[in-house]
């Protein structure tokens, strides 16, 4: 009897944990309003709104999972998650590890510092004590940049706001409109006028998943010519 338990119990926790047939599960890093953040204890956003459309088209049931930034594209390659939605940016290192899809949005990397900061152009990066997602676009370009800059690797963009507001970090770069939502939330907080780089999201799969990347492609370009994806931005930005 203790064995017969023993083996429902193993059984229910296999097929509770991967993947069959019926679900989509979607990884993301669901700390990034308006793409991915939660409400009431559900996350929601943009990239969830575009995964919600993907699987009615396919005909499953979602699945969100919420990963550490840099995990998600070993949750892909390992087949833990089907697809990522979490205002990934194409760039040429990731797509020799994973699939993009065609962009759905474009995006613009920002400087966040306390409203009294002294950084007034890019060079004034140099020396500062700067924050960024660990895994993000931001963190290679100060990486591969700022060399003489001290760079704090967060997981999460709260933390490295906290950073700045205890003075720990001079500034933190990341994505705008991501930016724009955490700069509401943190009035001590703005959003510097200087240009640094531009970016594109796309959704990600596993590499050679093409079957599954023609049909997201194919909803992203619906979604994209009906004006959806401008609708559920406008809903999560309000
Ligand atoms: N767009 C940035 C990147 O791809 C950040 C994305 C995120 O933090 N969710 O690196």
């Amino acid at each position: 009897m203790k064995k017969l338990i023993l083996l429902l119990f193993l059984v229910l926790l296999v097929t509770g944990c991967s993947k069959d047939g019926n679900t989509l599960v979607i990884v993301t890093e669901a700390g990034f309003a308006p793409y991915e953040y939660y409400e009431n204890n559900k996350i929601v956003g943009i990239d969830i709104d575009i995964a919600e459309e993907i699987a009615k088209r396919l005909d499953k049931e979602l699945v969100v999972k919420d990963v550490a930034f840099d995990s998600i594209i070993n949750e892909l390659n390992s087949g833990k998650a089907d697809i990522a939605l979490a205002g990934m940016s194409i760039t040429a290192e990731r797509q020799e590890e994973v699939d993009f899809s065609i962009e759905y949005a474009v995006s613009k990397q920002v400087i966040v510092a306390l409203k009294d900061t002294n950084i007034k152009k890019v060079s004034d990066l140099n020396n500062k004590t700067i924050s960024v997602q660990l895994g993000s676009v931001a963190d290679s370009y100060v990486t591969e940049n700022f060399k003489n800059a001290k760079l704090i690797q967060q997981k999460k963009f709260l933390s490295a706001a906290e950073d700045i507001k205890g003075k720990k970090a001079d500034c933190l770069i990341m994505d705008e409109l991501p930016a724009t939502e955490l700069v509401k939330n943190n009035p001590e907080l703005k959003i510097l006028n200087i240009e640094l780089f531009t970016d594109k999201y796309a959704a990600v799969v596993a590499k050679g998943n093409t079957k599954l990347l023609e049909q997201i492609n194919e909803v992203l370009q619906d979604l994209i010519d009906s004006g959806k994806i401008n609708e559920f931005t406008i809903n999560h930005t309000k």
